[in-house]
């Protein structure tokens, strides 16, 4: 399995031991319930909170001038945020909902960029014990109001700019969203731009209604059990997938922080995840909020040399970052990286998408230090499986279980489910063979259910496992090797995108009769997604016709998520059932034997 020499554990001085030095001790003596303790809980027994936990008590104690969040906007100069003023802002935020009307386990949606206003609505929400879901500012409106809709948004969060072209012309649509507000990012609340909520009819602006708020807020009794987040998922039929999230969730986040990210107080970390995806939530806010730890807020995308001057003039000392954007850095030369000093720079590691070997061997000749690869999911919440850094790599490993993690590889039969002994025991795989990765339920960041979907939840978990779709094999060392996904979910540039959901989109343009999206490999950004189309009488097929396709489907879907290449195909394959049979086309495009068919759910 190993193709590439192993690289050798991290070597560190005395300033920075990592939290785990040996994993095997680590993993003998780890236990969920002592992470807990290691976390302060409300005042008076009130429960636990994720965003007491993350801000308040660190206001509370020595930690108050500390800066918690280094915002550097798109436009305009720097903002630090210490975590007193943090907890501030925040509480006017849990006061303004208050006042509101907004309450307990009301769903508050946040679409914005990285900016502070971002932090502070997710964070005021959360102190007012309601359900958040952060969305990916790059939605288009379609797949935007499905979530809003399916989520049932009682409050959105969102620019004047997001909220004119995204979110008015689906307004309508939505009876349950009763307040919009408006942020107008990169603006200090001291200088709040007033027309915003006067020129927008249907909105309020957000700086009004936090100057006029209280700054303090006492966080009610929070059960552990208690709805907190809610992530959406891409799933291979059907609308996307709301994985519920509890405030428990936080032990997990912070162990992993400590564990996995190797975070210590004096850090400067940046996560480059957008928390409309999970990592930008559970490792973009949560985890180095609740470590007390300096978070780097990059507004804006991907600039390799940007990005190297982020690392350098802000000191960044962990870095979490996707197999992606590694590659893009890759590509700019690694002559860049050599002009930039990247000396303080301790830990990076990745997530979302396989990170190949070179990646690892590059990072640690032009990083000086190797990228660590880690392994999770929306449905898991933080980081199950990860390279450490008091580990040896083996570049090309997903590593192995975090402490307190039972993951397994389970064998599957001939039509890929996983195989049970008579009593209804999952049988695991042997070192070195395929099967499903699975995790023993349950850690405390575990999904507590999808949004309406018991039967879908029930579906995750069998003979005493959760089932990660994923594919994987181990070796007789227990380090952990990504195989593919056992389903037709894309995965490009480290997010996971429906095809059902792109399918739809492209099938309501009058010119399309039914559309197939697959995935095909990109050297950039692992998958992109590619559609195959056929069209309805009275169009033709060719590249006006494709423009046209292209166009319409970023504009309802956003860049993120529309496809980048269109082919037309009269005679798209078919399931007896009627279904476009995704593995079959995605077999021709790679050339690839057409397989047993009965073996997927596309089988005829
Ligand atoms: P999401 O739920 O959007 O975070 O996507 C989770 C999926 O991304 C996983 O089920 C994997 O298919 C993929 N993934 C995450 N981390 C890795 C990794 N380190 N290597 C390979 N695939 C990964």
């Amino acid at each position: 399995m190993a193709r590439f020499a192993t690289i050798r554990k991290l070597r560190w001085d005395n300033a920075c031991v990592p939290n785990m030095t040996d994993y095997a001790t680590e993993r003998a003596r780890f236990s969920w319930d002592e992470a807990r303790r290691s976390l302060d809980g409300l005042p008076n027994g009130r429960g636990l909170n994720i965003a007491h936990e993350m801000v308040d008590r660190h206001a509370a104690g020595g930690h108050r001038s500390h800066v918690a969040l280094r915002c550097l906007p798109r436009h305009g100069a720097r903002t630090d945020l210490t975590y007193g003023e943090l907890a501030r802002r925040s509480s006017q935020f849990a006061n303004a909902l208050d006042r509101l009307g907004v309450t307990r386990s009301d769903r508050v949606f946040v679409l914005m960029p990285r900016t502070w206003w971002l932090y502070v609505s997710v964070i005021g929400a959360l102190k007012h014990r309601c359900v958040v879901s952060p969305l990916f500012e790059a939605f288009g409106p379609e797949p935007i109001r499905e979530r809003l809709a399916l989520g049932g948004a009682r409050v959105l969060v969102t620019t004047p700019d997001l909220y004119r072209h995204r979110v008015a012309p689906i307004r309508t649509l939505l009876p349950e969203l009763r307040h919009v507000l408006l942020a107008t990012t990169s603006t200090p609340a001291s200088a709040p731009r007033r027309e915003t909520a006067t020129e927008i009819p249907g909105t309020l602006d957000m700086a009004l209604l936090l100057e006029a708020a209280p700054d303090s807020y006492v966080i009610g009794h929070t059960d552990p059990e208690d709805l907190a987040l809610l992530h959406f998922t891409s799933g291979t039929t059907g609308p996307p997938k709301g994985a519920l999230h509890v405030h428990d969730a936080i032990v997990s986040h912070h162990a992993t922080g400590r564990i996995a990210l190797d975070l210590h107080p004096d850090d400067v970390y940046w996560c480059t995840a957008d928390p409309g995806w999970v990592t930008g939530t559970s490792y973009g806010i949560v985890a180095p909020l609740a470590h007390g730890v300096t978070s780097v807020v990059h507004e804006g995308g991907f600039d390799a040399e940007r990005w190297y001057g982020v690392l350098e003039s802000e000191g960044v000392t962990v870095w979490y970052t996707s197999p992606t954007a590694l590659r893009m850095l890759m590509a700019a030369g690694s002559e860049m990286a050599r002009d930039h000093d990247l000396s303080r720079l301790r830990f990076v590691a990745t997530v979302g998408e396989p990170l190949g070997p070179d990646v690892v061997v590059w990072s640690s000749d032009a990083l000086g230090v190797p990228a660590h690869d880690t392994w999770w999911q929306t449905e898991t919440g933080a980081i199950m499986v990860a390279n450490y850094a008091c580990m040896d790599i083996r570049p090309g490993s997903m590593g192995r279980p975090h402490p307190g993690v039972d993951a397994t590889v389970l064998a599957r039969d001939d039509q890929g489910h996983v195989l049970l002994d008579p009593d209804g025991t999952a049988v695991e795989a042997e070192a070195g063979l395929d099967g499903e990765l699975a995790i023993r339920p349950s850690w405390p960041s575990m999904f507590r259910g999808y949004l309406g979907g018991d039967e879908r939840y029930q579906a995750c978990f069998s003979g005493g496992w959760y089932l990660t779709g994923d594919l994987a094999r181990r070796d007789a060392e227990g380090y952990f090797w990504f195989v593919g996904r056992s389903d037709d979910v894309i995965e490009s540039a480290g997010h996971l995108i429906g095809p059902f959901e792109v399918e739809s989109v492209l099938m309501e343009h009058p010119g399309v009769a039914e559309a197939g999206v697959i995935g095909v490999p990109d050297p950039v950004a692992g998958e992109i997604v590619k559609a195959f189309v056929s069209v309805r009488p009275g169009y033709e097929a060719g590249d006006d016709l494709r423009l046209d396709l292209l166009g319409f489907a970023r504009k309802r879907l956003g860049a993120t998520m529309a496809p980048r290449e269109i082919a037309f195909d009269q005679h798209l394959p078919h399931t007896s059932s009627g279904k476009v049979m995704r593995r079959l086309l995605r077999s021709r495009e790679l050339g690839r034997p057409r397989g047993d068919m009965s073996t997927t759910e596309d089988g005829p």
